[in-house]
Formats: structure tokens, C-alpha cells, sequence
């Protein structure tokens, strides 16, 4: 039996939960050619590489969306198993993903999610780096409830300067 998989909950500013309701989730992905569609459909290709904001939804399923456009709204205000910022490059036969990290200050993915982002981006059929190409690491300051993502092995709070859990 495998373990159950570990699922985020949305853990950002309560205000954006309102954005669930005007903005649309992100488009679902199982194939190449759903990439090609969602750009076409949103105008992606003035720029390349493309970057964007994905989830893994809790049924191990890729959502992108533009990437202005909030983690929680991508994912519909749902629990994730993953979470970041995606970049394709290449549209038609040579698309690939070029960039991958797990920054999502809105969920707070643990570096470990790449096992399942792995899973869905092979389900695909979409050549990509081996892991995260910048992994992120966070903690919720104790004192004052800021999100804080770790540099160089900081572990203290940028506004409250309090000390973070290790
Ligand atoms: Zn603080």
C-alpha cells in the first residue's frame, strides 16, 4: 500500500478566496495539445518560453493558468498536492518544460510535492527537468502569521523578525 499522498490546503490571505468566484479555475491537462489549446485560447504566444501558474489537483491532475493569475483561483479555492510556476518552451512538436518550481506562497508546497508533479507531467508525454528547477522552502512566522520563504538557511521572520520553526 502506498502512502496517501500529502494535500495542501490553501493557507494565503482570506481576500483572495473571493477570487475563486470571478476568476476561472485552471485549465486541466492530460495531453500535449491541451497546452497548445490553453495557450491559443489565452494568448500566450506573444511571449516564449511561456511562463505559468500550475497546480496538481487532488486528483494528480495538471491546472494551468495564466501566470498572473492566483494559485487559489487556479485551483478553484480546492486542497493541491502541488503547486508553482511552470515554464514551456518550444510550442508545437518541440514543446517542453524548460522551468519548474514549487513557489506558491499560497499553499506552501513542501519540496517533496515534485514526486507527484513528476507523475503528471510524464502522464502528459511533456519532456521535463529531473526536479524542481528552484525549490522553495516556507514557514508560517508564529508571531505575526507572515509567510516566509527560507533563503540561505534564515529561518527568521522578514517583518516581525521573530524566529521560524525549523
Ligand atoms: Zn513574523
Amino acid at each position: 500500500m502506498s502512502k496517501p499522498l500529502k494535500r495542501y490546503e490553501y493557507v494565503g490571505p482570506e481576500d483572495l478566496l473571493e477570487l475563486t468566484e470571478s476568476e476561472p479555475a485552471g485549465s486541466s491537462i492530460s495531453a500535449l495539445s491541451d497546452i497548445e489549446q490553453w495557450a491559443e485560447k489565452t494568448d500566450q504566444f506573444a511571449s516564449d518560453p511561456v511562463v505559468a501558474t500550475y497546480i496538481i489537483d487532488t486528483t494528480g491532475r495538471l491546472r494551468i493558468a495564466d501566470r498572473h493569475c492566483e494559485h487559489v483561483a487556479c485551483a478553484s479555492g480546492r486542497p493541491v498536492l502541488a503547486a508553482g510556476e511552470i515554464t514551456f518552451e518550444g510550442f508545437g512538436s518541440n514543446l517542453e518544460v524548460v522551468e519548474i518550481t514549487n513557489q506558491s506562497t499560497a499553499y506552501c508546497p513542501e519540496p517533496t510535492c515534485w514526486t507527484v508533479v513528476e507523475k503528471a507531467l510524464a502522464a502528459i508525454g511533456i519532456p521535463h527537468p529531473d526536479g524542481f528547477t528552484t525549490e522553495f522552502i516556507f514557514r508560517r512566522c508564529e508571531s505575526c502569521g507572515t509567510v516566509n520563504i527560507i533563503k540561505d538557511d534564515w529561518y527568521s521572520c522578514a517583518v516581525c523578525e521573530k524566529e521560524l520553526p525549523e
